[in-house]
């Protein structure tokens, strides 16, 4: 579904990210993870058109991606839910929602992917004429969440979606990342809770400085000794 081959990426003359290859089926978990630093953020907001990178490609369904604009690839099915979730404070759960549909015409669809959200995420139905910045931290990512679904992606890019929330919390969203990935969603997820996201993965990356250091099943990276060490605090 997605192929990246040897891209690189500079903030100025700082290059963040140093050559990066790597794959996503279709139907797939993958979990990219890696010390604070290691360019994961800077890889998702390069795939979804935030960023454009220097050299390489990114091929999306068989066509290069890479350097679009960022509305471009949202139409073509990819969204991103970025690390601090950036929803509009001052507009209402809805509207907010309403927002994630902008670039679809299709009303029908809007409602039905509408009540699709609100039963993935109940506590977003309670709350629909709350205003977004009054919600918790958790009911903030839930509705991040809720408003990328509303664009209705093939591909949902997710960047530390546990950051900040408290463990019972973290569960729910890893329950509902499941969840999406059983509604046919293919998902690539940025997490620095290394145990928790080669849980529910298929496969994993791993990156440091700018490179995929490692990579492979999420079952099997669990197992190997130097991700134990490095990642999984030595269990
Ligand atoms: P974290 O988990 O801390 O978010 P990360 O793996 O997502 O880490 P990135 O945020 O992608 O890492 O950062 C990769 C590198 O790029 C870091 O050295 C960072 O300081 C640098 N960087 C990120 N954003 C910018 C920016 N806007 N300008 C300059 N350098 C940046």
């Amino acid at each position: 579904m997605l192929q990246i081959e040897n891209i690189t990426v500079y903030y100025g003359n700082i290059q963040a990210i140093k050559g990066v290859t790597l794959d996503i089926q279709e139907g797939e978990i993958v979990t990219l993870i890696g010390a604070n630093g290691a360019g994961k953020s800077t890889l998702l907001k390069t795939i979804s058109g935030l960023l454009k990178p220097k050299d390489g490609q990114i091929i999306y369904e068989g066509k290069p991606i890479g350097g679009k604009a960022a509305q471009a690839i949202v139409k073509q099915g990819i969204s991103h839910v970025p690390e601090g979730r950036r929803i509009f404070a001052n507009m209402t759960v809805e509207e907010n929602l309403q927002l994630g549909a902008y670039l679809r015409r299709d009303r029908a669809g809007i409602k039905k992917d509408m009540e699709q959200v609100y039963e993935l995420f109940p506590r977003l139905l309670e709350r629909v004429k709350q205003q977004a910045g009054t919600l918790s931290g958790g009911e903030q990512q839930m509705l991040a969440m809720g408003r990328a679904l509303m664009a209705k992606p093939k591909l949902l890019l997710l960047d530390e979606p546990s950051m900040g929330l408290a463990p019972l919390l973290v569960k729910t969203i890893f329950r509902i990342i499941e969840e999406i990935k059983a509604t046919g969603t293919t998902i690539l997820l940025v997490e620095q809770n290394a145990h928790l996201a080669l849980s529910i993965a298929d496969r994993a990356y791993v990156m440091e400085t700018g490179r995929i250091v490692l990579s492979g099943k999420a079952n099997e990276l669990t197992e190997s000794e130097e991700v134990k060490m490095a990642y999984l605090g030595g269990h």
